[in-house]
């Protein structure tokens, strides 16, 4: 079946008691049981919903996966796979991955002792081959990546990893499984941030790994023990997000797109990073790999912070706010915000630069709320 209707169908049969054409919100912590450890399948929250099923039935399907974990935030996924090691093996990631990815390795993981890190440029493939130790067990990769959209070509990265006995993990946030499925790239786990493009709408916290059965299995183990499960409503929201994934993802592509053109020329911007222009560094790679090319772009602006923060505060439409992916557009300073947590370090990010969540609204309305903005720096 195609990818908008397992969207919309896989693991959301109607309920068989009621026909309600919508999974349930099983808002239970705990399940009464037919004899003493007889259970239907469920006997405690933290263990198992059916919402929470429903949710990991459907992400396995979008992503081609055996299964899927649901957790209560993309960092709580990342965390579980992370748990996956043991101490001192060591993990290779891009130099500029997400501020809170990098946060939570350099200063929770990396000071438990549980693994060492190092960054390299991703598309530098002879630096990351470099780079790989007896001990190396992780490739992580975020593509495009999150504020410079830079694009890595999963399929290499995949064969580098392997032939240093590594899994190879993408983080999937800003493609998403409609423009791009890393599994069929030869990935072994992906994480998501579900909060972003897979809920949609800016209404709920969520993230996700979906991987091998065996794999899940040692993930679900972990977040038993640990705890990071979301709740019934917000795996719900997540589902009901998804539905619609498709046909959001080709608006939020086709109106990013239309706004990387028409900045591109504009007098107070230095550079526009978007995989779809053709002189972006690897837009190849990404013509190959994506369905299109996202719906995020950064800018660089002429006049440096101030006019990057008067930009921020100029538009209406674009709501200056951290996050990305939902129907509304989203303008934001990754250097003050989203990515404080790496000021100071190499992977610090420009001042000049911002972020924008292209949203669904029309592109004309979008074009014209930037333009306004751009006049006043
Ligand atoms: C937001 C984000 C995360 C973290 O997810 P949360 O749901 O906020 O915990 C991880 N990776 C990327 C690329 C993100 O954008």
């Amino acid at each position: 079946m195609h990818f908008t209707t397992r969207a919309i169908h896989a693991g959301q049969e109607p309920e068989p008691r009621t026909g309600s054409v919508n999974v349930p919100i099983y808002q239970t912590s705990t399940y009464a049981q037919d004899g003493v450890g007889e259970h239907r399948g469920w006997d405690y929250g933290r263990s198992g919903n059916p919402t929470r099923d429903a949710l990991q039935m459907a992400l396995a399907s979008l992503e081609q996966a055996e299964d899927a974990v649901v957790f209560a935030s993309g960092l709580a996924a990342e965390d579980a796979v992370f748990r996956l090691l043991s101490p001192g093996d060591h993990v290779i990631m891009a130099d500029d991955v997400y501020g809170g990815t990098w946060r939570q390795v350099a200063k929770v993981h990396v000071p438990a002792g549980l693994l060492e890190v190092t960054t390299v440029d991703l598309a530098d493939l002879d630096a990351v081959a470099a780079a790989v130790r007896p001990t190396t067990r992780l490739v992580w990769v975020e593509t495009p990546s999150n504020p410079l959209l830079k694009v890595f070509d999963l399929a290499a990265l995949a064969t580098v990893a392997h032939d240093a006995g590594a899994r190879l993990v993408v983080d999937n946030t800003f493609a998403t499984p409609y423009l791009t499925q890393p599994l069929a790239h030869g990935a072994d786990l992906v994480v998501h941030s579900t909060t972003k493009y897979l809920g949609g709408h800016s209404d709920v916290v969520g993230g996700a790994v979906c991987t091998d059965a065996e794999t899940a299995e040692r993930l679900r183990f972990l977040q038993n023990a640990v705890g990071a499960v979301g709740g019934p409503l917000d795996n719900y929201l997540t589902l009901r997000g998804i539905k619609t994934l498709g046909v959001r993802m080709e608006t939020h592509c086709a109106n990013a797109a239309a706004i990387a053109d028409h900045l591109v020329d504009h007098p107070a911007i230095t550079q526009v990073l978007y995989p779809g222009l053709a002189h972006h560094r690897n837009h190849d790679v990404a013509a190959r790999q994506m369905r299109h090319f996202g719906g995020m772009l950064s800018i660089r602006l002429a006049g440096g912070r101030p006019a990057a923060d008067a930009v921020a505060v100029g538009t209406e439409l674009f709501f200056l706010a951290e996050s990305l992916g939902g129907v509304e557009s989203l303008i934001e300073h990754p250097g003050a915000m989203t990515h404080a947590s790496v000021a100071g370090t190499a992977l610090e990010v420009p001042d000049d630069l911002l972020r924008l969540s292209v949203g669904i609204e029309h592109v004309d309305d979008l074009v014209a709320d930037l333009d306004h903005a751009l006049a006043q720096v």
